[in-house]
């Protein structure tokens, strides 16, 4: 069995932040089982812990070229190389105290790290730990990057990197990742800009603490003032970033990744659409993570953004109407080719009226989930009373279902619903939803 693991015992290290130039000091700490990984700022009133996880990173822009977590006015910036370290080793659960807004840059790679925590010792817990185990492919791209997961019995990176730079003309790399290639192979390199970069940056306030030995900086005729650790430091370097991102799944992953340029900004965007799946494929349930606009009309392809559902279970091809948290109106249309008439009564074929139900709850949770203050919560159903089946409906006919929100709170939410074809009324119920936020169930 494969378990948890946190550090033996308790130690510290001290650096520059790479971008902010600040003087600061890590405590390390073991931590519970299941506790995952936690940043303290120390210095700060109340002594804030802010979680390493997909929800809490500050927004890019604020922050360009490295990742960084945010928390009510509390942040952590330049957290990557870490964040690389514990993932590469296999540290679930760890206390970080930190008494400034800044990761130290160290060597600009994730060697000091490594060697604190090896020094502290790596303590097993009793807990296993939880992989997630990609599937089915995921992708996510931007301009001239892409990033893609699939399905792989253990953890594989390949990179592709390709910069417009003589030193820096495409290379490649795939590795399989356990605790002994990591650190042989991709702890020790350093971070890296462009020469005509460095100055730019430096002027927009990034790098204040970077200089050429933490920093590989690359000019016209190489490595300025440094000499390279591996001919293809660099890769390995975006190798280094991408597994601290991806830590911030806050659980291991069994699966194979494939990255083509890709950067920080696009590293969380795969995390991100890991959990919003993770999220949906869990709950059953409806979850809506899409703001919906008043009035707005919804394609097939808008809904699937919202609903979880696919064929066979997707039974709302459109939404005509949408005044989020009062009044949602959907269509269906039923055709011969619906799957459900293959065993329902093939002779004479009709619907079946649990299908129109959850049609209309469909429609439902989309009315109910949309308004700002339910974004990210999930509907399941607790009763549904009131039910008439009014009318049979059959291939050809087009059912219209009408919603209207009953009494929304914040954990139940209260929907009556109709269905027409034809203007005539078919079926009614009332539907009893509860809400839960994304963590509960
Ligand atoms: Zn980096």
């Amino acid at each position: 069995m494969d378990n948890q693991k946190t550090i033996a015992r308790e130690v510290s290290l001290e650096g520059i932040g790479l971008h902010t130039g600040n003087k600061t000091k890590l405590i390390f700490k073991p931590a519970e089982a299941n506790s995952g990984i936690n940043f303290v700022r120390t210095d700060l009133a109340g002594s804030p812990m802010i979680k390493a996880s997909a929800e809490n990173v500050s927004v890019q822009l604020k922050s360009p070229r490295r990742t960084s977590l945010g928390k009510a006015s509390a942040e952590i910036h330049t957290i990557e190389h870490l964040m690389s370290v514990l993932f590469g080793l296999g540290i679930d659960n760890l206390i970080i105290e930190i008494n400034n807004k800044e990761v130290p840059g160290m060597d600009g790679s994730g060697l000091d790290f490594i060697q604190a925590i090896k020094s502290a010792g790596i303590k097993e817990l009793d807990n296993p730990r939880n992989y997630f185990t990609v599937r089915d492919p995921i992708y996510v791209e931007e301009e001239n990057a892409s990033l893609v997961a699939l399905p792989f019995d253990g953890f594989k990176v390949s990179y592709t990197l390709n910069y417009e730079h003589a030193f820096l003309k495409s290379q490649f790399k795939s590795l399989i990742i356990d605790g002994i290639s990591f650190e042989s192979e991709i702890a020790s390199a350093r971070t890296f800009c462009l020469e005509e970069e460095a100055q730019e940056l430096q002027q927009q306030g990034v790098g204040l603490g970077a200089n050429y030995d933490n920093t590989l900086v690359f000019g016209k005729g190489g490595v300025i003032k440094n000499r390279l650790r591996f001919e293809d430091e660099c890769i390995r370097h975006k190798m280094l970033d991408l597994l601290g991102d991806l830590n911030l799944l806050g659980q291991p992953i069994k699966g194979h990744i494939i990255a083509l340029r890709s950067g920080h900004a696009l590293n969380l965007k795969l995390v991100k659409k890991i959990l919003r799946q993770k999220q949906k494929a869990m709950s059953g349930g409806i979850a809506i993570d899409y703001r919906p606009v008043e009035g707005q009309k919804l394609e097939a392809v808008d809904i699937m953004k919202i609903l979880p559902h696919r064929d066979p279970f997707l039974f709302v091809d459109r939404i005509l109407e949408l005044q989020p948290g009062k009044r949602a109106v959907g269509i269906k249309n039923v055709t011969i080719n619906d799957y459900f008439f293959k065993g329902h009564f093939p002779q004479r074929p009709v619907m079946p009226g649990v299908l129109m139900l959850e049609a209309m709850a469909q429609v439902g949770g989309i009315m109910m989930l949309s308004p700002d203050a339910n974004r990210g919560k999930l509907a399941f159903f607790m009763a549904i009373n009131n039910v008439k089946f009014r009318k049979t409906v059959v291939p050809g006919d087009q059912l219209i279902f009408e919603v209207i929100a009953g009494k929304i709170k914040s954990k139940t939410g209260q929907v009556s619903g109709k269905a027409y074809v034809d203007g005539k009324a078919v079926v009614e119920a009332d539907f009893m939803f509860a809400l839960a936020g994304p963590n509960e169930s």
